[in-house]
């Protein structure tokens, strides 16, 4: 069984400028139009069984649309992680709102301006980690190049430090192209690392060797979808010459059980 923690789809009547929006700012071509459509197409081709959603939302007044639109989507093989913005002056209610019926949190860092450990997000850490969301990070640089990097391991490793309880989930195995302080701030500590955009950006041997490093069940299977065919990273994980075990946590065990499905 796969599953997929790290994708991205658009409602039909925006997944086209969504798309021109990212080729532009990614130098990327997406594998298709960015939609459920495709998405569900691409897991049946490549045999992946559930995928969670992540939303963005670039802009606070998104929040709510985008989250009616994911808790409308949301179904056995969609799992959703939503939208929230530091600046949506609703957050509370939102969350309330959430609570119970959607399967996550997504906060991007570089796009929504602020540095994670910022003292002001608090008491939105504080609430997610009462109402047990996981929460995803986007985590280290970006593809379009260096920003401020908003999310570097070391201000993660402060944020778990005030709040202990917080499932948090990093991004690009904890840090994009920031893989030494990834080494030394969350390796072996509770941080749950998906593989998004971490495979092909390092010498086979290395990435064995920071997924040895971490614990067994805090490793997540997530491709950062439609930005890449899924199989291509299924493949790589499967000549890694992991234990069989070990490629079931990460391909769909410890997901089961961060979900609780
Ligand atoms: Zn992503």
């Amino acid at each position: 069984m796969i599953i997929d923690m790290h994708t991205h789809a658009w409602p039909q009547k925006v997944s086209a400028s969504a798309r021109q929006n990212l080729e532009g700012l990614f130098k990327v071509k997406l594998v298709g139009e960015p939609t459920l459509e495709t998405l569900r197409a691409f897991m049946d081709k490549n045999g992946i069984s559930i995928s969670a959603v992540a939303a963005v939302a670039t802009k606070p007044e998104q929040v709510p649309s985008i989250n009616n639109w994911l808790t409308k989507v949301r179904s056995e093989r969609i799992k959703v992680f939503c939208a929230l913005h530091p600046d949506y002056p609703l957050w509370r209610e939102e969350l309330q709102r959430l609570a119970g019926k959607v399967d996550g949190i997504k906060v991007q860092p570089e796009f929504q301006d602020f540095y994670v450990d910022e003292e002001r997000l608090d008491p939105v850490y504080a609430m997610i980690q009462e109402l047990g969301f996981p929460l995803l990070f986007h985590c280290g640089e970006e593809l379009s190049g260096t920003m401020k990097v908003r999310s570097s391991p070391e201000r993660l490793r402060r944020v778990k430090e005030r709040f202990g309880r917080l499932k948090i989930i990093a991004a690009h195995f904890g840090g994009f192209r920031l893989w030494k302080e990834v080494e030394e701030h969350l390796l072996g500590r509770d941080f749950y690392l998906d593989t998004s955009f971490f495979f092909r950006f390092l010498p086979k041997d290395e990435v064995r060797r920071l997924i040895l490093a971490h614990a067994q069940d805090r490793l997540l299977f997530g491709t950062d979808f439609p930005l890449i065919d899924q199989k291509d990273d299924i493949r790589f994980l499967e000549t890694l010459g992991l234990s069989q075990g070990l490629r079931e946590r990460i391909f769909s065990l410890n997901a089961r059980e961060l979900l609780g499905i």
